[in-house]
């Protein structure tokens, strides 16, 4: 392996789970892939390969999903009791809490995000969610249902884990994407597949150690790493598995979709988003402009909810736009693992040419080029953070998901203009509202169609709060109680009495 100049950046503890070799987690043990192949992963600062995972197949799915199976109907995950499946997913909390510089060095270089965004957003959320889900354990409660039989009868309702779970993430948030569907899993009682996206392979594995290490038993938490068209086709297609779980883009969607459709496996989607924010010329403009460049420069734009499209009141436009220049032109670029860094590089090679052909698109069709565009630097995926005004609903950049920091600007004059084109999209994952006058706040906040809406402010995400999207941006909640009810099932038993 080349050694990546980035990995001088990174403690001990980071360095040394790096320099380990990989293996696939299956059954409690670590083993090969099957063929014995590997596949690298890269630091999209340096462009460099500098870590190889096992090159996972559809004959390794198929071991982990027997795994999961005999963990869910037999193994001592199975009866264990909710007080005591709480403290593992409490203890995992906490080792990944113990452990959280060192997850983040890992993020960082293997996705390029920014150490301390990684540090102090992904990770930190990720041991509150267990510990939130850990919680739920013993609260799983089914209810008495009252009857309109004329015969005499008591019913309830049971929940029960849904079963072996395939899960399927990206590369933008990989833990935090993974532990978004992990911890709500483990929490029912399920047992889980895990296919973490290629580029971003690593966290993953470091996951299954503190699976291990937390003492969960073998087989309820297994780790497949390889491609979305071999092993993640294999996991939604599997008769094994009870339940698919997707974090992605729409278009991989449809085809989990398609594929879960052999054994009407449970589907849950977390899809792509074209979310707009909606600035008022009352609005406080300091604390505005902050959270919207906030709301699409954060990890480089490669959020799902990110802010993509800017409907601004005409009274306070130029303002707001200079203000965002200012933002984009002073966030601090650099190498993920280096902690002053505010801005990363773009994940891939092919995801920088994805974004930079947007820009290109975008200024093709007529938008103008406020700041940004430029590639920064001439080794690793960097993009500037660009800003584009003067966009209209035809164009490329306003209806397609772009995943990176491009953020498209238009005037507004009336509120009703705002609400129809904010609404005007395929997707439906997020929105904001900036404004002093409060009924105005919540009047557009109840109007925007997304899953999760801020009110000035733009990225709202918490363990408790339900988070999914309206329209083509998925099925399904994660996160809260919700969450809880993706991963378990409601049986109805009568007695007649
Ligand atoms: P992607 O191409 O859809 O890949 C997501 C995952 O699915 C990867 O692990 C991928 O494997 C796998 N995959 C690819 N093809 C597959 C198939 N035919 N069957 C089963 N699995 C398959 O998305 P991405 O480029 O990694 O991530 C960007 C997208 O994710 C954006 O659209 C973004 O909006 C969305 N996203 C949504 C949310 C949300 O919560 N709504 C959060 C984050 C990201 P590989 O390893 O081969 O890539
Ligand atoms: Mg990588």
């Amino acid at each position: 392996m080349t050694k990546s100049a980035t990995l001088d950046l990174l403690g001990p503890d980071a360095r040394s789970f790096v320099a380990k070799e990989k293996r696939l987690y299956i059954g409690g043990a670590w083993v090969p892939a099957a063929s014995g192949e590997t596949f690298e992963t890269i630091d999209p600062a340096t462009e460099v390969a500098f870590d190889r995972v096992p090159l996972g197949a559809p004959v390794d799915v198929d071991r982990a999903v027997a795994a999961a199976r005999s963990a869910f109907e037999e193994g001592p995950w199975a009866s264990m009791t909710p007080g005591d499946r709480s403290k593992l997913v409490w203890r995992l909390g906490d080792l990944i809490e113990k452990h959280a510089d060192e997850i983040a060095e890992i993020e960082a270089i293997d996705n390029g995000k920014p150490w301390a965004q990684a540090r102090f957003g992904d990770i930190a959320f990720c041991h509150e969610l267990f510990h939130y889900m850990a919680g739920w354990c013993t609260k799983i409660n089914g209810e008495t249902i009252t009857l309109s039989s004329p015969a005499p009868f008591h019913a309830y309702t049971l929940r029960s884990p849904v079963g072996v779970c395939g899960q399927i993430v990206p590369w933008n948030f990989s833990f935090m994407m993974a532990v978004w569907k992990v911890a709500p899993a483990l929490a029912s009682g399920c047992t889980i597949v895990l296919k973490p996206a290629k580029q971003t392979p690593l966290t993953a594995l470091r996951l299954a150690e503190l699976v291990e290490e937390a003492g969960f038993p073998k087989g309820v938490f297994n780790v497949v790493t390889g491609y979305g068209d071999t092993v993640g086709t294999a996991l939604a297609a599997h008769p094994g598995v009870d339940k698919v779980a997707f974090t992605g883009s729409t278009e991989v969607g449809r085809k989990i979709m398609a594929a879960a459709q052999g054994n009407i496996k449970k589907v849950s989607l977390e899809l792509g988003g074209k979310s707009p924010m909606v600035v008022f010329a009352d609005a406080d403009l300091d604390l505005t402009i902050k959270a919207v460049a906030s709301g699409i420069f954060y990890n480089m734009g490669q959020v799902c909810t990110a802010g993509t499209r800017l409907y601004v009141e005409d009274a306070v436009a130029d303002e707001v736009i200079d203000g965002l220049i200012h933002e984009a032109k002073s966030l601090k670029i650099g190498p993920g693992p280096d902690r002053e860094t505010q801005f990363g590089p773009l994940v891939s090679a092919e995801q920088f040419a994805r974004v930079a052909g947007y820009v290109e698109t975008g200024l093709a069709e007529g938008a103008k080029l406020a700041t940004g565009g430029e590639r920064v630097g001439n080794r690793g995926y960097f993009l500037a953070p660009t800003i584009l005004t003067e966009t209209n609903p035809e164009m490329t950049v306003v209806r397609e998901e772009i995943f990176g920091p491009v953020l498209c600007v238009a005037r507004f004059r009336e509120e009703e203009a705002a609400v129809r084109e904010a609404n005007n999209s395929i997707y439906g994952l997020a929105g904001s509202v900036f404004t002093r006058d409060l009924s105005r706040g919540l009047r557009v906040a109840a109007r925007l169609k997304g899953g999760t809406i801020g009110v000035n402010t733009h990225h709202v995400v918490d363990p408790a709060l339900p988070f999914g999207g309206f329209k083509q941006s998925g099925w399904g909640r994660e996160m809260g109680r919700e969450a809880i009810e993706l991963y378990t099932e409601v049986k109805s038993v009568g007695v007649a009495l």
